[in-house]
C-alpha cells in the first residue's frame, strides 16, 4: 500500500513523449526532481511524425540552443544522423544552419535509451484522461484512463496533434492523434472546458514510397557535406558514413492530375476548417497558388538505413489515395513506385498561447505548463525548445527559484516564446531567421556562449560540457588578444607588404583563419577547442556590424513609444514582405510599439520600419 502511494507521487508529470515531452521530462529529472513521463505508446517515444530530419534554416539554430542549455536533441541527432548538410553557406555566418537526415527508428531508440538512463525519471504507458486541480486552480495531479491517479506539483502538457485530432485523406476523415494512433479526446474535452481560448490548426504529411520500386537512375543526386557539422557542442566528429538523397521534379501531368481533382481535396471542399502553415503548402495548394510555375522540386529522402521506406519531401497532401497514386506516377522515375503509406492532413486543437506566461505556465492555473504543438507551433525543434524551457521553469518554480526567461537578443528560443505568448499563432508557427531582429548575435557557433552559463546555473549542464565551454572561452580570449598584436610577416601565404596584424588581415573578405596553419596552435600551445576558430573569425570579420547591431538593440528598446507619422506609406517600405505591408496598412498603427504587436508583423520588419521612418520622403502623406 505504502509502496504504491510512493509510486503514485512525483514532483512533475509530463503528458506526452514527443519532442517537447522528452526534453521537458529529462530536464526535470536532471535538475533533481522526481519526474514521470506518461505517453500513449512507449514504442513511439520521440516519433518523427513527418519528415525524418532535424534542423534546417533557423530550426538548426534552435537545436544548437537546446544543446547549449543542456538538452538532448542535438546529441541524439548526431548519433543517428545519416546525412548532414550545413545550409545557407552562400550567405553570412549568422544564417548558416545545420540539417540532418536521421534514421527515424534509431532516433526513437536512441532517445529512449537516453531517457531510460535518468534515475529520477519514470516512464509510463497510459492515457491521461484528466488533469486534477485543487483550490485556486492549482495543479495537483492527473487521472489516467485506467482510473489510477498520480499526484504531483506541476504538469507539463505536450500532447502534439492528439487533442481532438482528425485526419483527412480525400473525402474520408477519421479521428486519430496521428496516422495509426488514437486521439486524446478525454483530455481534449476537459481542456476545452477550462476557460482557455482554443483554435483549430492543420498540418499535413506526404506519402511514403517503397524505395525498391523507384528508378533511382533518373534523379539528381544530393550528397551530404564532406565534413559534417554536428549539432552538439559535445560531438567532436560525425563518423557515420553519409547517404545520398535525390531531387525530382513534378511535371505538367502532375499538375493536371491535381488540378482536375481539386474538388475532391478536403482543403478546397471546405471539409478542413483548421488553418494550415502558409510557408509549407500542400502540393495541391502549390498548384493553385503558383499556377505559372512549370515544375516543383521534390526530394526523395530515405527514412533509415535498414528500411526501404522513402519520404517524398515537398509532396504533402490530403488528396484521395487514387489521386495520390496518379500524382506519384506522373513524376519521371516514379512511374512504377508503390506507395507504402498515403499522405494525410490532420486537424487538431491548439491553445491560444497568449494564455501563457513567459515560463509557459498557464496564467490562470498555477503549476500547469504547455509546450510544443499544443501551443500552435509546428516542428520538432520548436517543440523540443519549448519542452526544455517548460521543464526548466517547472523545476525552478517547484524549487522556489527565479524563472529562466530568455530575451529576444539572447536566443531564438527567447524569440519563439516571446512571439507565442505576446501574439499567439494564427497559423502553425515555425521559426525563421527573419523573426530575429539581432541575427548577427544569434549564430550557431556562439549558442554555447549565449546559453551554456544559464544551463549550468539551473543544473542542466554536465561537468564535461562545462569544462569544454570554459576551455573554449579561455582559448577565444587568448586568441582574440593575440590577433590584435601578432603581425603576419611569418606567413608566406599572406601576400601583403603592409604587415597587418592577424585581426586586420582577417577583416578582409577573402581571408580565412584556416589559411594561417598553426597560428592558433602556436599561441595556445595546444589544439584549439572545437569551434573556437569559427567564432573568432566571425567576430573579427563582422566586428563593425556586430557593434552596429548592439547600438540597434539599445535604440529599439527606446522605440516602443516612437510615433509613426500620420499618412505614412506602409506600402512603400522596402525589404518587408507584401503580407506584412498589407497588415500594417490595414491596421495603421500609431506607434512602433503598436505595430510590433500586430500578429504576423515580425520584429525584423519593425527594425526596417524604424529605419525607414527616419528617411526623408518616407513621411509623405498618401
Ligand atoms: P508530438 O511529437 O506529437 O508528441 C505528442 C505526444 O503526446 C505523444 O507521445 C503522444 O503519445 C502523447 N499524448 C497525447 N495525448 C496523450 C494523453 N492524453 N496521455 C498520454 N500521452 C498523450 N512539423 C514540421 O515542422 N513540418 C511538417 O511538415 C510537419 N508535418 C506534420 C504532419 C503530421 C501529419 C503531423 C502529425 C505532424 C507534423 N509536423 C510537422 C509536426 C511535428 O510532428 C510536431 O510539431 C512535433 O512532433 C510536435 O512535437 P510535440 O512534442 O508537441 O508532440
Amino acid at each position: 500500500m505504502q509502496a504504491s502511494a510512493r509510486q503514485n507521487r512525483c514532483d512533475v508529470i509530463v503528458i506526452g513523449a514527443g519532442h517537447a515531452g522528452c526534453e521537458a521530462a529529462r530536464a526535470c529529472a536532471r535538475m533533481g526532481l522526481k519526474a514521470a513521463m506518461v505517453t500513449m505508446n512507449l514504442d513511439l517515444i520521440a516519433q518523427m511524425s513527418c519528415n525524418p530530419a532535424i534542423g534546417g534554416i533557423a530550426k538548426g539554430h534552435l537545436v544548437r540552443e537546446i544543446d547549449a542549455l543542456g538538452g538532448v536533441m542535438g546529441e541524439v541527432t548526431d548519433s543517428v544522423g545519416i546525412q548532414f548538410r550545413l545550409l545557407n553557406t552562400s550567405r553570412g555566418p549568422a544564417v548558416w544552419s545545420p540539417r540532418a537526415q536521421c534514421d527515424k527508428k534509431m532516433y526513437r531508440v536512441r532517445m529512449r535509451e537516453v531517457l531510460e538512463r535518468e534515475p529520477n525519471l519514470r516512464i509510463v504507458q497510459a492515457e491521461v484522461a484528466e488533469i486534477l486541480f485543487s483550490e485556486g486552480r492549482r495543479v495537483r495531479g492527473v487521472r489516467l484512463r485506467d482510473g489510477r491517479e498520480l499526484a504531483c506539483g506541476a504538469v507539463i502538457v505536450t500532447t502534439g496533434t492528439f487533442l481532438n485530432g482528425v485526419a483527412h485523406v480525400g473525402e474520408s476523415q477519421y479521428m486519430c492523434g496521428r496516422s495509426g494512433e488514437a486521439p486524446s479526446n478525454l483530455l481534449a474535452e476537459q481542456l476545452r472546458n477550462l476557460d482557455l481560448r482554443w483554435k483549430r490548426l492543420k498540418t499535413g504529411t506526404p506519402p511514403r514510397l517503397d524505395g525498391r520500386t523507384i528508378d533511382w537512375s533518373r534523379f539528381e543526386r544530393q550528397s551530404g557535406d564532406a565534413e559534417p557539422t554536428p549539432f552538439s557542442f559535445l560531438t567532436d566528429k560525425i563518423d557515420r558514413p553519409q547517404i545520398d538523397c535525390h531531387i525530382a521534379y513534378t511535371t505538367d501531368e502532375t499538375k493536371r492530375v491535381l488540378v482536375e481533382a481539386l474538388h475532391r481535396s478536403p482543403l478546397y471542399s471546405g471539409q478542413i476548417e483548421g488553418i494550415g502553415p502558409r510557408y509549407c503548402p500542400s502540393i495541391e495548394d502549390k498548384m493553385v497558388k503558383f499556377p505559372d510555375k512549370p515544375r516543383h522540386q521534390i526530394f526523395l529522402e530515405p527514412e533509415g538505413l535498414d528500411t526501404y521506406e522513402v519520404y517524398v519531401n515537398g509532396m504533402s497532401t490530403s488528396m484521395p489515395v487514387d489521386v495520390q497514386e496518379a500524382m506519384i506516377t506522373s513524376v519521371p522515375g516514379l512511374e512504377a513506385a508503390e506507395m507504402l503509406r498515403p499522405g494525410y492532413a490532420i486537424e487538431y486543437d491548439a491553445v491560444d498561447a497568449r494564455e501563457l506566461r513567459h515560463t509557459l505556465e498557464v496564467k490562470s492555473m498555477p503549476g500547469l505548463y504547455l509546450a510544443g504543438q499544443i501551443n500552435g507551433t509546428s516542428g520538432y525543434e520548436e517543440a523540443g525548445c519549448q519542452g526544455l524551457l517548460a521543464g526548466i521553469n517547472a523545476a525552478l518554480a517547484l524549487g522556489g527559484s527565479e524563472p529562466l526567461v530568455l530575451a529576444r537578443d539572447q536566443a531564438y528560443a527567447g524569440i519563439l516564446v516571446d512571439d507565442l505568448i505576446t501574439k499567439g499563432a494564427d497559423e502553425p508557427y515555425r521559426m525563421f531567421t527573419s523573426r530575429a531582429e539581432f541575427r548577427l548575435n544569434l549564430r550557431i557557433d556562439n549558442a554555447d556562449e549565449r546559453l551554456t552559463p544559464f544551463g549550468r546555473r539551473v543544473g542542466l549542464v554536465s561537468d564535461d560540457r562545462w569544462e569544454r565551454f570554459q576551455r573554449k572561452s579561455a582559448h577565444k580570449a587568448a586568441l582574440s588578444a593575440a590577433a590584435v598584436c601578432t603581425r603576419l610577416d611569418v606567413y608566406p601565404q599572406v601576400n601583403s607588404s603592409e604587415h597587418p596584424t592577424v585581426a586586420e588581415w582577417l577583416r578582409r573578405p577573402e581571408s580565412r583563419i584556416a589559411m594561417l596553419d598553426g597560428w592558433a596552435r602556436t599561441v595556445l600551445s595546444e589544439e584549439p577547442a572545437l569551434g573556437v576558430l569559427t567564432t573568432l573569425e566571425t567576430e573579427i570579420k563582422y566586428a563593425g556590424y556586430i557593434a552596429q547591431q548592439d547600438r540597434q538593440v539599445e535604440r529599439l528598446s527606446n522605440a516602443e513609444a516612437r510615433r509613426i507619422p500620420p499618412g505614412f506609406r506602409f506600402g512603400d517600405i522596402p525589404g518587408v514582405s507584401r503580407e506584412i505591408r498589407e497588415k500594417l496598412d490595414r491596421v495603421r498603427p500609431q506607434t512602433l510599439g503598436q505595430a510590433s504587436r500586430i500578429p504576423g508583423v515580425t520584429p525584423a520588419a519593425i527594425a526596417v520600419l524604424d529605419v525607414y521612418m527616419s528617411l526623408p520622403g518616407a513621411r509623405m502623406p498618401d
